[in-house]
């Protein structure tokens, strides 16, 4: 999760828009498929670290100083009008210094109020050097739109190292329509800000309100809400039911509140996608995200040729949990039992560093080079904590020019697998930021469009399952292992595409009058689900999966970057299988070189041809397919041990 305070301009965005939305999204994806949080927390202790924060700061007096020059240093910027070529390229290098200085206090304050929740102060300073780059770059902005097409590229002929900055000019250029006059658009933001964090306060308060039922297990009285993941675990089948049925019967009693909240958030994105002079709210996102309807819509159906896979995968891990279970009838409660003996793997931190280096191999030697030095102890570039304590729940990477790029994770948790996905991920973004770095790219292209961003990470997380689910010798170990890489994989590119279809459906017939209580939205979700899943026959209560879709209320239609990091980080698996050698060199120039140009552009150069949506669609979905029969295989062999 990048998290970008000051806001390096999201390439082609209305970046107003999209400001909050940066921070948040991610977190989730990670929190998605925690394992049972066990009380068993041995393999965390005693390993803590912290990043050295005298790498960007020699002293707190020497950051308030630094940023005093920054201010007048914004000031005189801003104040400046470029009359050549030669000096708008000067101002724009200027510019973009000033934002990697910015950023660098702007991480140096987040790592601090990261560490101590209660810490308001850096929390308050962050928020103000936001502001600063906020501003300088408003202010670059409108003088590159007071420059047309060809008074653009005569600046250019004038000084051709301008060429650098084209792409960004025509960001700038193709975002501009969309752009209010900066009175109207703090006006807008004055009254919509407080009314989405409404939206998204009374969605949180509905969940914390939801009273807890006390379930009677062999091991003793557990609660539905703190103990979840126990009770999902349970080796007893009606404790199981009990907790989930309890959960979907909870949202149920409260399906009205669900859908007022919801609709609440779609219909106020709809009228500010109008005031952007966008036809909705699915064509403002879509177009932020470099992306647009026509071209997701083609995804989203060549996703659903391919539905079969999905469905085989969920029967299979139904008719093997039931099996497990001894049951002839699986439900979706049976999903995540833990037959008594069964050992869930955990990994000590340093086992986890260990494993992240040998599955990342593939990505080349400089690669695991860059990883090996952030996860050094001796380096100060990890800020892992034993314990959460009063850290914020939350996991990044923190990087600046001029800094070592650092990882920072609230806790390493128990060491399930999910603790090391986190490290691959993260860690990942943070070595992507040491490369662009060590390049020298600008730090106006160092953000891209989330989906291209996260395919980044998201790739380092198929090469860790693929690489446990290979070295485990227990069959069980194995197939664990696949399950969670299967799950994780379903989740990117099946999962993402269902969640989109539905956002769409929610925001079309809202728009058209159709979708107006639970019940259009119970009808909305099922025409969707029943498509692409077995479970709603099974399990009815699953109508109402919409409401439990937080994202929705959360980051409104940001799903969809979750399909299109899913789709080509699959398709760079594919590539790294069948090229390894040429693979790791071209990944490593696509690392470094940034966001400079339209990431259909990029990916184009990296793959070395252009590869068709549909083309990708299809060998995602071998990939996967793929993995299904590795699955089949090694519950296959499980069976034959026990016999
Ligand atoms: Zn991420």
């Amino acid at each position: 999760m990048h998290t970008t305070a000051p806001t390096t301009k999201h390439a082609p965005r209305t970046r107003r828009m999209a400001k909050s939305v940066i921070a948040l999204a991610t977190t989730l994806a990670l929190a998605g498929h925690a394992w049972a949080s066990s009380p068993d927390g041995a393999a965390a202790a005693g390993q803590a670290y912290a990043i050295d924060l005298t790498r960007y700061f020699p002293s707190p007096e020497a950051e308030a100083s630094d940023l005093a020059t920054c201010k007048r240093e914004t000031d005189r910027l801003v104040a400046a009008k470029p009359e050549d070529g030669k000096a708008l390229y000067e101002h724009l290098q200027a510019a973009a210094e000033l934002m990697g200085k910015l950023t660098r206090h702007a991480r140096y304050f987040k790592l601090q109020a990261s560490r101590d929740i209660d810490n308001n102060a850096a929390a308050e300073s962050r928020h103000q050097v936001g502001a600063i780059g906020d501003r300088l770059m408003d202010s670059v902005d409108a003088t590159l739109h007071a420059l047309d097409q060809a008074a653009f590229d005569r600046a250019v002929a004038q000084a051709p190292e301008l060429q650098h900055y084209r792409y960004y000019y025509q960001s700038v250029v193709r975002s501009a329509p969309h752009e209010l006059p900066p009175d109207e658009q703090d006006a807008l933001d004055t009254v919509t800000q407080p009314a989405a964090d409404a939206l998204w306060n009374i969605y949180q308060q509905t969940l914390r309100t939801t009273p807890s039922l006390k379930i009677d297990t062999a091991a003793g009285v557990r609660d539905s809400k703190t103990d979840a993941d126990l009770l999902a675990h349970d080796p007893d089948r009606k404790v199981r039911q009990t907790a989930w049925q309890y959960r979907w019967q909870q949202i149920d009693a409260r399906a009205e509140l669900y859908a007022a909240n919801l609709l609440g958030v779609v219909r106020q994105n709809d009228k500010q996608a109008k005031l952007h002079k966008f036809p909705d709210a699915v064509a403002a996102a879509y177009f932020n995200d470099a992306l647009d309807r026509e071209r997701v819509d083609a995804a989203l159906a060549q996703f659903k040729e391919h539905t079969a896979i999905y469905k085989r995968y969920q029967q299979l891990r139904a008719d093997h949990a039931a099996r497990q279970a001894g049951s002839t009838e699986p439900h979706s409660w049976d999903l995540a039992y833990t037959p008594p003996g069964k050992t869930i793997p955990q990994l000590t931190l340093d086992q986890s560093r260990d494993v992240t280096l040998r599955a990342l191999a593939p990505l080349g030697q400089d690669y695991v080079n860059h990883f090996r030095d952030l996860l050094d102890p001796a380096n100060g570039r990890m800020d892992i904590a034993a314990l959460p304590g009063k850290r914020v729940a939350d996991g990044y990477s923190a990087y600046a020019p001029g800094v070592p790029s650092g990882l920072f994770i609230q806790s390493y948790g128990h060491g399930y697998v999910a603790d090391t996905r986190i490290i691959v991920h993260e860690g990942g973004h943070a070595v992507h930021g040491q490369l662009m770095n060590e390049a020298g790219t600008s730090p106006l292209y160092q953000e891209g469009p989330h989906w291209l961003f996260e395919a980044y990470a998201t790739l380092n997380e198929f090469l860790m399952y693929d690489y446990l689910a290979e070295q485990a010798k227990d069959p069980a170990i194995r197939a664990y292992y696949l399950e969670a890489g299967l799950d994780n994989m379903a989740f990117q590119l099946f999962g993402s595409a269902e969640e989109t279809a539905l956002e769409e459906s929610i925001y079309d017939g809202t728009a058209a009058g159709k979708i107006n209580n639970a019940a259009d939205l119970d009808a909305t979700a099922l025409g969707v689900w029943q498509q692409y899943e077995i479970w709603p026959a099974i399990d009815p209560e699953l109508k109402h999966v919409w409401a439990s879709k937080r994202l929705m209320y959360q980051d409104p239609l940001y799903l969809v970057n979750y399909l299109y990091s899913g789709l080509v980080a699959a398709n760079m698996l594919d590539a790294l299988q069948h090229d390894p050698k040429g693979f790791a060199e071209r990944y490593n120039t696509l690392l470094r070189e940034g966001f400079g140009a339209d990431p259909q552009t990029l990916l184009d150069h990296f793959f070395g041809a252009r590869i068709s949506q549909r083309q990708m669609v299809e060998r995602a979905a071998g990939i996967f397919a793929s993995r299904v029969a590795e699955l089949e295989r090694a519950y296959a062999d499980m069976e034959h041990m026990k016999h």
